[in-house]
């Protein structure tokens, strides 16, 4: 078996720089205009341009994420980007509309198409349909298949690529293909602006205080507003998954036939992109090395902000176990970013003694952790010094004001070293 892909999100050049770093093979971009990202993206073509020669420089792969489902005013904006998106020559583009696929096969025949999860493919008939006779290289599964479905598509379509999730957060609705955000907040998240609504608080009223009929929940945003809800046989359902998490499922998925391993993420910080590409590329390794799975790795990925975790349907079909009830918010993490180390800032070197440190979250004297090297090294630390970019030494330094100098007597530290401390 060849050594499945790891393939991590990256909402930036700079977060492209970390996933690579980390151990991605791969990574996803996209442009706003196109991609379920169109918030928080910084992908102008000429970053486009930055990231393919950088993937290109690293010998790792770039795909680009082009998978809304288009209105007709999108249609000329669309043909008139293509062209120049060839001319990068992406690995693959990842795409849901049928129209707007036909329109890459009839004009760029030489870009491979990956299926976007968003054209929720979920059978071997579908799988069949969009290799076969649309021509798609590799087929994103829905997330909601289970390891034997998965299986049994590969058995049936065996050239297809099959591609698969196995980290982030999730929806509550098939894989996007939903209107609450659209009903909410005006949003539609078929246009890369969801706002994350099944993740809000809502509060749940058995008898409403404006009616007096049962069952009733507020959206804490909009308060007064009252949405009736409905109970079954089941239960009723208020929503806020929790984060996928499969990376002690990783052999059996691949056994399955999935070749891409995907990590969902493209709004998410550059720790939380390294941290997890370290995780799970060194339980890839140790699949291809016959090793047993490492523990140890759940607890890395407790390090970051996250809902609470499940294996989500592959494995069984999730119940309440599946939901997090508690909280709207990521809140389950048992470190946090400091920062990540830099060569210098402007024209300041660090001081004898001391790195460079790019500051995320507020540091302070006494705080402890590790510091975590794209080399898979993990070294205690604790914070005995800060200098600020004034030369004057402090006993604080936060996020957004930029560099700091803090003491470190370990010598070998690579750029881009993440500074990790104790929630
Ligand atoms: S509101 Fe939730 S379920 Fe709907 S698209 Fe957004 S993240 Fe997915």
């Amino acid at each position: 078996m060849n050594s499945p892909e790891l393939l991590m999100p990256a909402g930036s050049l700079q977060k492209l720089k970390f996933a690579y770093a980390f151990g991605a093979d791969a990574a996803y971009v996209g442009v706003p205009l196109f991609s379920l990202r169109a918030r928080e993206n910084e992908f102008s073509f000429e970053k486009l341009k930055e990231a393919t020669e950088l993937a290109r420089s690293m010998n790792k792969k770039l795909y680009v994420t082009a998978n809304i489902f288009a209105r007709n005013r999108k249609i000329n904006s669309f043909e008139s980007q293509i062209d120049d998106w060839a001319t990068l020559k992406p690995d693959a583009l990842i795409m849901s509309d049928p129209g707007l696929i036909s329109m890459v096969k009839k004009r760029h025949p030489e870009i491979p198409i990956h299926l976007s999860v968003q054209a929720n493919c979920m059978n071997w008939q579908a799988v069949k349909f969009w290799h076969e006779q649309v021509g798609v290289e590799r087929v994103i599964l829905s997330r909601e298949l289970q390891v034997n479905e998965i299986k049994e598509i590969k058995d049936r379509v065996p050239t297809v690529e099959l591609e698969a999730f196995v980290h982030g957060a999730i929806c509550i609705a098939y894989s996007g293909r939903c209107l609450m955000s659209s009903y909410f907040s005006y949003r539609d998240a078929n246009q890369g602006v969801c706002d994350n609504s099944c993740r809000e608080k809502f509060h749940i009223y058995e008898t409403s205080p404006l009616q007096d009929k049962e069952y009733y929940v507020e959206d804490l945003r909009n308060k007064g507003q009252f949405y009736q809800i409905d109970e079954d046989e089941h239960g009723t359902y208020i929503m806020n998954a929790k984060d996928l998490r499969l990376i002690d499922h990783l052999k059996e998925i691949a056994d399955a036939g999935v070749c891409s391993f995907k990590v969902e993420g493209r709004t998410k910080s550059e720790y939380y992109v390294s941290m997890v590409a370290r995780s799970y590329r060194q339980a890839i390794d140790d699949v291809m090395a016959g090793k047993n799975f490492d523990p140890k790795l759940i607890e890395e990925l407790d390090k970051v902000a996250n809902r609470g975790y499940h294996t989500g349907f592959m494995v069984n079909t999730p119940k309440e176990e599946g939901q997090n009830y508690d909280t709207s918010v990521p809140r389950f993490y048992t470190q946090k970013f400091g920062g990540f180390f830099i060569e210098q800032t402007g024209e300041i070197p660090a001081p004898a003694g001391y790195k460079t440190l790019e500051v995320r979250n507020k540091l302070k004297l006494g705080d402890k952790g590790e510091i975590i090297t794209p080399d898979y090294r993990s070294i205690p630390f604790e914070i005995t010094d800060i200098i600020n970019q004034k030369m004057e030494k402090v006993e604080s330094a936060h996020g957004g004001a930029g560099a700091c100098f803090v003491r470190c007597d370990e010598l070998n530290i690579p750029n881009m070293s993440l500074l990790s401390v104790h929630a």
